[in-house]
């Protein structure tokens, strides 16, 4: 029985309603326990963008680092203006350098897959995402050219992709950690150190040796290059358990596994630092369903199911997965994307469906 302070990102698009669907939830999901959330409700994005002259006030980032856990809607990346995406900027300006991203079959989704249970591990703060990037003509691109001399053309763009030893360790070490605390067997690398000698290069020496100083847990690691493991996932995903990766590969690869296990809707994740957390869905702000109480709200009760477990609420989060895994089941009170016609009649909205989740919870 606990008060968990928690800093709810409302996010923009699609991002209040599925929010509120998910407080909703996590409200019944608590109380199974005699606990209780006290919310610190904040805006980011492209509506506060014109009141605050940011996407991302300093409240924001203020009151996650008071709370510690937040859970957050989707947030637009405006394309081609001159902000960063705040999603980027979160997990960079709070160090949540993991993000882990359980892409689980739930029986009743349709999938070309079954039985599909991959945890895919993605390094947040390195790589191409590190906001390294010079414009074409610009100095530094020129000095770069100049230093590079017959290898890039004079009107290139450049982006840097920097692998740190320091940002592969813990990104690693997470992913072993999470494989002992969860009972998993298996650890993959995933890279393309063929090509990349010494960025991806680097990251797999590393990998290899926190693979060793986990040996004694019989945790088993292999290593994939990023395009073969892209065929392997697609051929045979139950040979994999958790795949460790650095963050433009994990991008990608985890819309993979949203496809393995039924799409957007159903894949949640939560970006983890040293004492901190914010846990959000895969997917974006499907900004044409705004306000439309259309989208599903699986993706975000799933990450919400995931803070649950980080805030030590286990029973909690049991009774919200089988309320969430009943109510796919039986595939009545599910949103449109669940129902095997897109144009389903019975199809209900974001809130019914959390409605019929909360009832579950509170059948027992
Ligand atoms: P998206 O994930 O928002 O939507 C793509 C399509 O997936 C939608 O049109 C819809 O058909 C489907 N979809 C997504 N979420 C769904 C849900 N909950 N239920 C049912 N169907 C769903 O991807 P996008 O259109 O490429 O991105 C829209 C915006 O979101 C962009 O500005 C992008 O930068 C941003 N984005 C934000 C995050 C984040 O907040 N972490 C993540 C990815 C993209």
């Amino acid at each position: 029985m606990a008060v968990h302070n928690v800093t709810l990102i409302r996010g923009d698009g699609t991002g209040p309603e599925l929010v509120e669907a998910t407080r909703r939830v996590l409200e019944a999901a608590v109380a199974t326990n005699g606990s209780s959330f006290q919310w610190d409700v904040v805006e980011a994005g492209v509506d506060i963008m014109e009141t605050a002259g940011t996407p991302l006030p300093d409240n924001v980032l203020e009151s996650v680092r008071k709370n510690k856990v937040a859970l957050k809607g989707p947030i637009t990346t405006p394309i081609g203006t001159g902000f960063r995406s705040v999603n980027v900027a979160l997990r960079k300006e709070l160090d949540l350098f993991a993000c882990i991203r359980p892409c689980k079959s739930y029986v009743g989704v349709r999938s070309k897959y079954d039985n599909i249970d991959l945890v895919i591990v993605r390094e947040n703060t390195e790589d191409l995402y590190a906001g390294v990037e010079y414009d074409v003509n610009s100095p530094e691109a020129k000095a770069i050219i100049a230093m590079s001399p017959g290898k890039i053309r004079d009107d290139a763009a450049i982006s840097i992709k920097p692998i740190s030893i320091t940002g592969t360790r813990r990104i690693v070490k997470t992913a072993f950690d999470y494989a002992v605390e969860n009972g998993r067997k298996k650890v993959t690398a995933v890279c393309k150190a063929n090509i990349m000698k010494y960025t991806d290069g680097l990251f797999y020496r590393v990998a290899r040796e926190v693979a060793e100083e986990y040996r004694k847990h019989g945790i088993e690691y292999d290593e994939w290059l990023v395009d073969a493991m892209c065929m392997q996932l697609v051929q045979k995903p139950e040979n994999y358990d958790i795949l460790v990766m650095p963050n433009l590969y994990g991008d990608i690869l985890s819309d993979l596994g949203a496809g393995l296990v039924g799409g957007l809707g159903v894949a949640p994740g939560a970006n983890i630092g040293d004492d901190m957390a914010l846990f959000e869905a895969t997917h974006g702000s499907a900004p044409k369903y705004k306000n439309q109480n259309k989208v599903n709200p699986t993706a975000l009760i799933l990450s919400g199911l995931l803070m649950l477990k980080y805030l030590k609420e286990d029973k909690a989060a049991a009774a919200l997965d089988k309320a969430v895994s009943e109510v796919i089941a039986e595939g009545k009170d599910v949103t449109y994307d669940m129902k095997p016609d897109r144009n389903d009649p019975t199809a209900v909205g974001t809130s019914q469906m959390a409605d019929a989740i909360i009832a579950k919870i509170q059948a027992g």
